[in-house]
């Protein structure tokens, strides 16, 4: 059993990563000083945490992760500030029916769910997929209306699971770190770089010159963290497309109660109305920003990495004609009602993939007195409550070794349906990229 023996621990990054460690240190150490650094205050506008919804739910095929997250859907149901965020409306999980890995991944998410008949709803055909949103009457899109064949083939619904906003719920978490005497946060500026003296971390260097020293170092910067540590080979930095749509008070009657809905052969993910309008995203393979930067360890050398392009460094930036394209098409089939309707915003939302899908919780390796605290991969939302607590086991050394395998800084296999995401590589978004100033017509 190791011991905490930190007096001062700096955080790089108020995401759900360093959040929610920074609370599990303070109710665990309470004599321990933390800052967290964030290059904005949260709720941070561009942070990958931070959007009006994320999904909870524990239907994973991976035993551990369908462990943690039923332990963490609890805790949302259980804690009545973020209850009030909390929208248990079931989520549908529809396929094209055609062979390939994501019908394996629908096939092995309706074995699990069949465990427990209550919470399964079975939508065998295109017209009970359609219907379930729409109403029994509701006649599906005729095949003429289609540019493709149809996609929205066979689902079923899982009601157990839920949707939150995840900005309040952020606010909540960032809020409840305040209350707390030991945290204290530096906001409005980046962390250029981790200092380090004999081989340890010693705190970081904030890009006014401001030294913040500490006896421990975690980078949970997300998508950014490439730029800290040598991440190399481990995960890559991408976006994938959102989107949201204003619907009539009438609209949201009628859509109110349906389930969050994703069709896992076109990856296409819709959401309840929530405070006047749908979001709709796609888990595509996506768009990186190649930049070149010098190494985090070794500076004369310079290196090329893909880190984020937002709408806060580049507010007038719209997601790519073909992500448009794509998340139309989807909408033409199973919500023609807002398939030609102007978007009110876009946005490229980051992420920060391992192969796996896998988290990396580790200690960094060649650097004595750094943990690193990343890899979210598009699905460690929902383990907010509970993923801090795992952060702190590790940096004492007494992570379950099963965790500590699956989370270890090392290449990762492949992913096995925790987080589906499209095939394909990620675009060069330079490429792609549209502005708003020429193209608001198109919103
Ligand atoms: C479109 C989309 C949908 C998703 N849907 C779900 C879902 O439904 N359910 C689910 O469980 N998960 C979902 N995820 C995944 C989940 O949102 C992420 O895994 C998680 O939010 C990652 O948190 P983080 O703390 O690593 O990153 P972030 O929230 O990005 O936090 C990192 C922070 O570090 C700060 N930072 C970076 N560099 C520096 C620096 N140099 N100095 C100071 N601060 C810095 C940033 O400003 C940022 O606030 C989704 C992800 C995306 C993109």
């Amino acid at each position: 059993m190791g011991e905490f023996t930190h007096n001062s621990v700096v955080i790089i990054g108020a995401g759900i990563f360093g959040l929610s460690t920074a609370l599990a240190i303070a109710d665990r150490h309470p004599a321990t000083q933390i800052t967290v650094v964030d290059r904005a205050t949260p709720p941070v506008e561009d942070g990958t945490s931070v959007d009006t919804t994320r999904c909870i739910r524990a239907d994973y095929a991976d035993p551990i992760y369908a462990k943690l997250a039923e332990k963490a859907q609890q805790e949302f149901e259980n804690d009545p500030e973020l209850s009030k965020y909390y929208f248990k409306q079931g989520m549908s999980f529809v396929t094209d029916g055609k062979p390939g890995p994501m019908l394996d991944v629908w096939n092995r998410g309706l074995v699990n769910i069949k465990r427990d008949p209550s919470v399964l709803i079975q939508t065998e055909t295109p017209e009970a997929v359609y219907q379930q949103i729409h109403g029994k009457d509701a006649n599906i899109v005729p095949l003429k209306n289609l540019t493709q064949p149809r996609k929205w083939n066979r689902g079923y619904c899982n009601l157990q699971d839920a949707f939150v906003d995840a900005k309040e719920i952020i606010r909540v978490y960032y809020e409840r770190c305040l209350s707390r005497p030991s945290i204290s946060f530096e906001c409005g500026v980046p962390v250029e770089q981790i200092l380090k003296q004999d081989g340890r971390a010693r705190g970081v260097l904030l890009a006014n010159g401001k030294e913040i020293i500490a006896d421990l170092t975690l980078v949970a910067a997300g998508a950014w963290s490439p730029k800290l540590i040598d991440l190399e080979g481990l995960v890559n930095s991408s976006a994938i497309e959102v989107a949201w749509l204003k619907v009539t008070d009438e609209e949201v009657k009628r859509w109110g109660n349906m389930s969050i809905t994703t069709n896992l052969s076109t990856g296409f993910n819709l959401f309840p109305p929530y405070k006047g309008e749908i979001k709709c995203l796609r888990r595509s393979a996506g768009y990186k920003n190649t930049v070149s930067i010098p190494h985090p360890e070794n500076p004369s050398k310079i290196i090329q990495t893909s880190l984020p392009r937002t709408i806060v460094t580049n507010p007038t930036d719209m997601i790519p004609a073909e992500a448009e394209a794509a998340l139309r098409e989807n909408l033409r089939e199973i919500m023609p009602q807002l398939a030609d309707r102007k978007f009110d915003r876009t946005k490229l939302c980051w992420l920060t993939q391992t192969q796996s899908a896998d988290f990396i919780i580790a200690p960094y390796p060649s650097i004595q007195d750094l943990h690193v605290a990343t890899g979210g991969s598009a699905h460690a939302w929902k383990f907010l409550p509970i993923i801090g607590g795992f952060v702190l086991d590790s940096m004492i050394g007494n992570l379950d070794p099963k965790l500590a395998a699956k989370w270890a800084y090392a290449p990762k296999g492949a992913d096995g349906g925790s987080s589906p995401r499209m095939g394909g590589n990620a675009q060069e978004l330079r490429e792609f990229v549209r502005s708003s100033q020429i193209a608001r017509s198109m919103l």
